[in-house]
């Protein structure tokens, strides 16, 4: 009931007749994402040169959710703070460590989060400074959080589980967006109710190969508008660029992360036509017919004895400029 499901989470910016049942979905959908964000980040944490430690895990923050629907948040989610655990990974080190949603975090490797009451104007900034403080330490190294549950503070250590250096974030409304900057990872909540798992790896590993590949900073440095002649000329070429690296990488990453990495060519084949023209201009992308036949070529390229994690060639692009 996937149109049931999306009309759930769209509500949970305004006041919902169920504000219960929005919040569970909301849990479910960011949930889902944060699994395939770890699986996607720790398995392919040698290709990524920035890392961070990788609990496994969402955090939300009261802050983030409309004043009217912050009550209702609190009795859904069980904030004792502003910042908590909405969703674990399943097996995670998170989970492995005794955590759980609904926990509230007080402090991380010793450093305290400020207990602010939440802005008028709803904000993730409670959130994203959290989520900074954990991309500050070290990546290889274990996790020391201090969490709040029914009053009683408890402090457990996460084991060492580094992955690449990313947020990643479930956007609200019913675009069919995706996008990187280079810092996180967005995608829109439409994704969640139209693919399965293996294809919503596919779309975030896309993305998720745009920030390996640095391609923010490489078309900044390159001089790329990304204004009104983002998609004519130079502009377009080298965008089109980007997105057949991303293709490329992307696939790589789902493969390293033990997903067929023929998905990423079925993707494009079945589904292409849903995502070209929104997600993407039609202009500075290939055809989705034309990438899938890219990735297969790809494929048929990867070494038969290829280990996992491989490190294809195309990770030699980061530092090379666009040109
Ligand atoms: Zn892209």
């Amino acid at each position: 009931m996937p149109f049931a499901f999306l009309a759930a989470v769209a509500l949970a910016a305004t006041p919902a007749d169920d504000p219960a049942a929005t919040f569970a979905a909301l849990r479910e959908v960011d949930g889902r994402m944060a699994a395939i964000a770890y699986r996607l980040t720790t398995a392919n944490a040698a290709l990524c040169r920035d890392r961070q430690p990788t609990p496994g895990w969402a955090l939300h923050s009261i802050g983030q959710y409309d004043a009217p629907l912050r009550a209702q948040a609190k009795v859904s989610f069980g904030f004792e703070r502003p910042v908590a655990v909405e969703a674990v990974v399943p097996g995670g080190p998170a989970a492995r460590a005794g955590i759980a949603p609904g926990d509230s975090l007080v402090a991380i490797d010793g450093q305290p989060l400020p207990d602010t009451a939440p802005p008028a104007q709803s904000s993730s900034a409670a959130r994203d400074a959290a989520q900074a403080v954990i991309a500050g330490e070290p990546a290889d190294r274990p996790l020391a959080v201090t969490l709040l549950r029914d009053g009683r503070t408890r402090t457990v250590t996460i084991p060492a589980s580094p992955g690449c250096r990313s947020a990643f974030e479930v956007l609200l409304g019913n675009k069919m967006e995706a996008s990187s900057d280079g810092r996180i990872v967005q995608i829109g909540v439409p994704f969640f109710a139209r693919y399965t798992d293996e294809e919503l790896a596919v779309v975030i590993g896309h993305e998720l190969a745009h920030t390996i590949l640095r391609h923010r900073a490489r078309l900044d440095a390159a001089g790329v508008s990304r204004g009104l002649l983002a998609e004519v000329g130079r502009n377009g070429r080298l965008f089109r660029t980007t997105e057949d690296q991303a293709d490329i990488l992307g696939m790589y990453l789902i493969r390293n992360a033990g997903w067929n990495p023929q998905a990423a060519v079925r993707f494009w084949r079945e589904h292409g036509g849903e995502v070209d023209g929104g997600l993407f201009r039609s202009r500075t992308h290939p055809s989705s017919k034309a990438r899938a036949a890219a990735l297969e070529a790809e494929i048929a390229r990867v070494p038969a004895d290829a280990p996992t994690p491989y490190l294809p060639p195309i990770l030699a692009e980061a530092d090379k400029p666009l040109s």
